[in-house]
């Protein structure tokens, strides 16, 4: 039986793709093995790479004039090839605190040139996302960063800064959970493990301009160029996590794109907060209402025990992963898009029926 995985990544997997998955292990369209053990530069896995570029782009409405390239690494690496590779010489960065893995972000970013942190929330706890209105990006950075989706506080941006400069996001946590206009962005990369896959690839969309920008001394592997001239194919890719995301974008066209995987995330996130709102304050979201995730959804019960006793009542009832991270603490439920609305359902029903008991 499977269980409601709320983890915040590696997160829980549409179940048509586990399935489909499990049918091909052993036997790849009759090629008599996995996919796994077939060669990278063979016709099975190319079809495969292609159909995820294309995917990835049909979905994400992605122009010519992009690169979307499979790399290895986690997001945690996009950390310093951002910078090593387009942190123009002498220049600076601008970049927005709002979490734990920005903050990492602008620690990496520090290596390669100077980092100005034009808006954070750190001294509200990470609560909010800075009103986006009062910001004064520079015209001579050499790019601006944000983190589109905080895990880890569960805020979100819900429009993003108009700039000059190019716009990069960490959009690990919340990469197609809706509609966006990728021509905002310079560079945009994520993870798999939360919204697209398994662990073990990180999509990464790059302005082509922006190729051009890196220094000669930066090592061939960390050059985004060198991925881009071979279809990210210059070395061995992660090939059974690109074809498991080949897998997860073909159920995202599917059941109709990115549009309709919106309106599900919008309802399921609702519906949550809802419940959160309603419960006279048994239950409390710390977070600035319009900054709040569609993606990860936290709060915090009346004391630790009760939130305790929460999430071992939760498990016992199928409902895994809801533990808060451990610098937050709480509550966390993610509800990335494989999580379907049915076991949101089930959550609520289970916080009202446990508040009923508790409160
Ligand atoms: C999970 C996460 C990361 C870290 O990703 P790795 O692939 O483990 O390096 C970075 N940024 C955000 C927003 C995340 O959610």
């Amino acid at each position: 039986m499977r269980v409601y995985n709320f983890s915040a990544g590696p997160a829980m997997l549409p179940t048509p793709v586990m399935e489909r998955a499990q049918q091909e292990f052993c036997n790849y369209r009759g090629t008599g093995c996995g996919i796994m053990e077939l060669t990278h530069r063979g016709k099975h896995f190319e079809e495969v790479i292609d159909r995820a570029e294309k995917n990835v782009r049909k979905l994400m409405g992605i122009s010519d004039n992009y690169a979307v390239l499979f790399l290895q690494g986690g997001a945690s690496m996009q950390f310093s090839m951002v910078p090593m590779n387009i942190m123009l010489p002498g220049g600076f960065a601008e970049y927005a605190d709002t979490g734990t893995w920005s903050s990492k972000a602008i620690k990496e970013a520090k290596n390669f040139g100077t980092v100005k942190v034009i808006a954070s929330s750190k001294d509200i706890k990470y609560t909010k996302i800075p009103d986006i209105r009062h910001w004064k990006p520079s015209k001579d950075a050499s790019y601006l960063h944000i983190t589109s989706n905080n895990t880890i506080y569960g805020t979100q941006y819900h429009s993003f800064p108009d700039v000059e400069v190019p716009l990069v996001s960490d959009m690990s946590s919340d990469i197609m959970s809706k509609v966006i206009d990728v021509n905002k962005f310079g560079l945009i990369y994520a993870g798999a493990q939360k919204n697209l896959g398994p662990s073990g690839v990180t999509l990464v969309i790059i302005r082509k301009d922006l190729l051009k920008r890196t220094p000669e001394t930066v090592p061939t592997m960390l050059r985004y160029s060198t991925h881009a001239d071979e279809q990210s194919m210059f070395n061995t890719p992660p090939t059974f996590s690109v074809y498991m995301l080949a897998l997860v974008t073909d159920w995202l066209l599917e059941i109709g794109g990115l549009s309709v995987m919106e309106e599900i995330n919008n309802s399921k996130s609702e519906a949550l907060y809802e419940t959160i709102d309603s419960s006279n304050g048994f239950y409390k979201n710390p977070n600035d209402p319009a900054s709040r995730s569609k993606m990860n959804v936290v709060f915090r019960l009346p004391s630790e025990e009760l939130e305790d006793k929460f999430v071992k009542e939760a498990t016992a009832e199928g409902m895994i992963g809801l533990k808060g991270h451990r610098s937050a603490g709480g509550i966390r439920a993610s509800i990335y898009n494989a999580m379907p609305l049915a076991g949101v359902e089930r959550l609520i029903d289970f916080m009202q029926e446990f508040q009923k008991i508790n409160g």
